[in-house]
């Protein structure tokens, strides 16, 4: 394949920041190529990303290569020259070269970055257009765990648990299979392995699914593979790079899952059951990257709740990063440990203590306000709080509280950043909120309005995603099978009105509307171990706080 020296110069810069890069001889190795949904710089951010390339290339039988969604100007020098996307390690075609393209995907708003990456590959976009000629197309990650119907049409396989689960069983089958439809029915006896093709969905006059039904006698529900081994981690192999949020950093995941159940994170509910890593697992793969860097991200959804968290950051000569503490007592302890200074986060999520309780976040307000000041004094120099509004029962009243404690947190120390990252609600699948609409846009902006009219200093500066992409990623998390014209109308540049209409989609009819306790959701065919009954009766016990 002829690439221009525009498209090499970028690879080999890309490359250039990289260590543990795997090249291997291709022959007689199954290839795959593993695809991010986004650019280098975000991708190579992603510790699932990293460790699924290490537990690929772990095989011997098996060349794992990897390719991103490239920059703008990389992208119209791809249509200029005719080039299809290529492979970063060798160079090589993904379309004619490689047997299996891997999607990880962890963020719904990446949804159309997959079809433009097809669309560069020159793959039709609908497996039904696809045949054996074509590399099978694969996607994994946790978007996957919680409803891959929006983009069931377009994979062959999907991955419905975690990798380390997965990998080997899938590339066993893959390498004995004869043809897809042998693959297919193989697969589909082992936990984990969803092909969207063997199933049909009905809908009702009104909207909502009738029912799924299945062919070839595939299972009616897709069990969740879970990794075993509760050192489910050994990344050593993992690949560094320096053009990424974690430069020169290894990443290392301390737990997986939650031990706390707010009502509006799927964290907690679907990795259970939760995986606390060994200290001595950690040490031993600290010890193996010593001398490729001494720079360490420690990576935890609480690592508060890390019960070995002091004994680890005492470690020598190591330079740790930590990314968010629970704002309570445990955490004061670790903030004398930290040497990285730069940031720390703490999520209060809701202002007052009425909303804390709506959504089971079990901080108060003087535990938010005690942690702050105690991240700010140590010299940590931004306090990042993350606030989430349009949550359910929420009023503008909650909003104005939610001021009065960032204003209390300034009042604390003078020292350091605040920057309150603010996101809107939006449902997601397996939590008691999924039934729950997301907020009128009109709300959403007033009340942003009141956070940003009451927070004008200097060193409190509000972020928050534009609301557009909010609605977008509620649309992804919640849609169905009948949401991928809409993906597709995105990748082709078109905003989300626009893509609606086309397709024909009223977009309120996802995103609006308060879910029938007894409606089928399009992601109910997976079994996680939630039991809908009980996150229907945490939903109703949050919904009855409002009138406590
Ligand atoms: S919001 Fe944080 S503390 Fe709560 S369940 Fe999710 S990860 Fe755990």
């Amino acid at each position: 394949m002829n690439i221009s020296k525009k498209l090499n110069h970028k690879v080999t810069m890309l490359l250039s920041g990289e260590k543990g890069t795997v090249c291997k001889d291709h022959g007689g190795k199954l290839r795959i190529c593993l695809v991010y949904p986004n650019t280098y710089h975000i991708g190579m951010s992603n510790l699932g990303f990293r460790i699924v390339y290490s537990l690929f290339n772990k095989r011997d039988d098996v060349v794992c290569e990897r390719a991103f969604l490239p920059d703008n100007d990389v992208i119209d020098e791809h249509i200029r020259t005719g080039t299809p996307l290529f492979s970063l390690e060798s160079r090589r075609s993904l379309i004619s070269f490689f047997d299996v393209i891997a999607f990880s995907i962890s963020f719904e708003n990446d949804y159309p970055n997959v079809l433009k990456i097809l669309d560069l590959i020159k793959l039709p976009f609908y497996s039904s257009e696809r045949d054996e000629r074509h590399p099978l197309l694969i996607m994994g990650g946790p978007c996957t765990f919680m409803n891959p119907e929006p983009l069931a049409d377009f994979f062959d396989v999907i991955f419905v648990g975690e990798a380390e689960a997965l990998t080997d069983k899938f590339i066993d089958t893959f390498n004995k299979s004869s043809d897809r439809m042998f693959l297919y029915q193989e697969l589909v006896d082992f936990a984990g392995f969803y092909v969207p093709s063997l199933y049909e969905t009905e809908y009702n006059s009104l909207g909502s699914i009738k029912r799924r039904s299945t062919l070839l006698s595939a299972p009616e529900k897709i069990k969740k593979a879970v990794t075993a081994n509760s050192d489910f981690i050994d990344a050593a192999g993992q690949l560094i790079g320096e053009k990424t949020e974690f430069s020169n950093m290894h990443l290392i995941e301390a737990m997986r899952g939650c031990i706390w159940k707010c009502r509006f994170c799927a964290v907690g509910r679907i990795y259970n059951p939760v995986k606390t890593r060994s200290l001595e697992s950690i040490v031993k793969e600290i010890s193996l990257r010593q001398g490729i860097t001494s720079k360490v991200g420690v990576i935890s959804p609480s690592l508060t709740d890390y019960p070995h968290v002091k004994e680890l950051l005492c470690l020598e000569n190591i330079e740790f990063s930590i990314t968010s503490l629970r704002a309570d007592k445990k955490s004061s302890d670790i903030l004398s440990l930290i040497k990285n200074k730069n940031s720390v986060s703490i999520a209060p999520e809701a202002g007052s203590e009425r909303l804390r309780k709506v959504i089971n976040k079990k901080i108060t307000s003087s535990d938010i306000i005690e942690t702050s000041r105690r991240i700010l004094e140590s010299g940590i120099r931004t306090l990042r709080l993350y606030f989430i509004i349009g949550l359910p029962t929420e009023t503008d009243d909650d909003i104005e509280e939610a001021v009065i404690l960032i204003n209390k947190i300034r009042e604390t120390s003078p020292k350091g950043n605040i920057v309150a990252s603010v996101s809107t609600f939006v449902p997601k699948p397996f939590t008691p909120f999924q039934w729950h609409p997301m907020a009128e846009r009109d709300t959403i902006k007033r009340r942003l309005k009141i956070l940003r009219d009451n927070l004008k200093t200097k060193s409190i500066k509000i972020f928050h995603e534009a609301p557009k992409h909010s609605y977008m990623q509620g649309l992804f998390s919640i849609g169905d099978r009948r949401i991928s014209k809409i993906i597709e109308y995105i990748s082709k540049d078109m905003d989300l009105q626009g893509a609606c209409r086309l397709a024909g989609i009223d977009p309120e009819f996802y995103i609006s509307r308060k879910r029938l306790s007894h409606e089928i959701m399009p992601w109910d065919f997976i079994d996680n171990s939630t039991d809908k009954v009980s996150l229907l009766k945490e939903y109703r016990k949050a919904l009855s706080v409002r009138s406590e």
